[in-house]
């Protein structure tokens, strides 16, 4: 089994994805003048990541940012602050068109995605996540073709990976997720995205069993948080408690993915 860095007993891989606007506009183009909804996505720019990069440094932890390529365009500076704190950010397409089986945009939403964090930020990304939670062949084959180091879309581990593709090729490697992670499926209702909500302390309760069994079976967990959710105020105070909690234990590395996916590929070619 995977031994993790420094004696730890666990890894927490500490992302976030920066959709804005683009999680509102990815099913349906039209809602760009559906001014509210998409005000939703607003929030990150304004307020929630900046709020999530304050929490992340007073806690000492460096994290992962997905960002799409149109959100680099449209909120530069969001970005920068992003790369000056030290973090990663990784590839989540261009406009968080879902990677559907016969998806007319994937090569598109690849090199679009690579092209704007190049420009607008000088960022050539080792990892990437799949926007909307959807995956196929012709993806998977693009990540390699691309020179992408990891992914971290798929909800069938507890513990880094390798793809294999269909032709028998190795793939990327894998950061498996969890939707009991996910903040978006916890903390937000709006009109295009309707679902209950989880109180903030009963988050709190279910996060850390789930993190006290992890630690027990030596496994990773993968956050995937939202500035449009996370960055809210109840929800930060959520956070900034389970992350507290989280590095305090001492006995979990918590990182960004391209130091966990490095660390597998390294323990990887140590085995062969
Ligand atoms: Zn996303």
């Amino acid at each position: 089994m995977l031994a993790w860095p420094g004696g730890k007993r666990a890894a927490l891989f500490l992302s976030v994805d920066v959709d804005a606007e683009t999680a509102w506009t990815d099913d349906d183009p039209a809602r760009t003048d559906h001014l509210v909804s998409l005000s939703f996505g607003g929030y990150e720019g304004r307020v929630g990541t900046a709020k999530m990069l304050d929490l992340f440094r007073q806690l000492g932890l460096t994290a992962t940012f997905f960002v799409p390529g149109w959100v680099a365009e449209a909120y530069p500076a969001m970005c920068e602050a992003i790369l000056r704190d030290g973090h990663e950010i990784g590839h989540h397409g261009y406009h968080h068109l879902r990677p559907d089986p016969g998806s007319p945009w994937i090569e598109a939403e690849m090199a679009r995605g690579f092209d704007a964090l190049k420009r607008r930020l000088g960022v050539v990304p080792v990892g990437y996540r799949a926007p909307g939670g959807e995956f196929c062949e012709a993806q998977r084959a693009a990540l390699v073709r691309h020179g992408l180091k990891y992914s971290s879309s798929f909800r069938d581990d507890v513990r880094p990976y390798r793809h294999l593709l269909r032709d028998g090729s190795a793939g990327a490697v894998e950061l498996p997720v969890s939707a009991n992670f996910d903040d978006w499926m916890l903390g937000l209702t709006a009109r295009f995205s309707p679902r209950s909500v989880m109180a903030p302390h009963d988050v709190l309760g279910m996060w850390r069993d789930e993190l006290d069994e992890i630690v027990d079976w030596g496994a990773m967990l993968t956050t995937v948080l939202h500035p449009q959710v996370s960055g809210r105020p109840g929800r930060l105070r959520l956070l900034r408690a389970f992350l507290g909690q989280a590095a305090a234990r001492g006995d979990v590395w918590i990182a960004p993915g391209r130091e966990i996916a490095a660390h597998f590929a390294s323990a990887e070619a140590a085995s062969k």
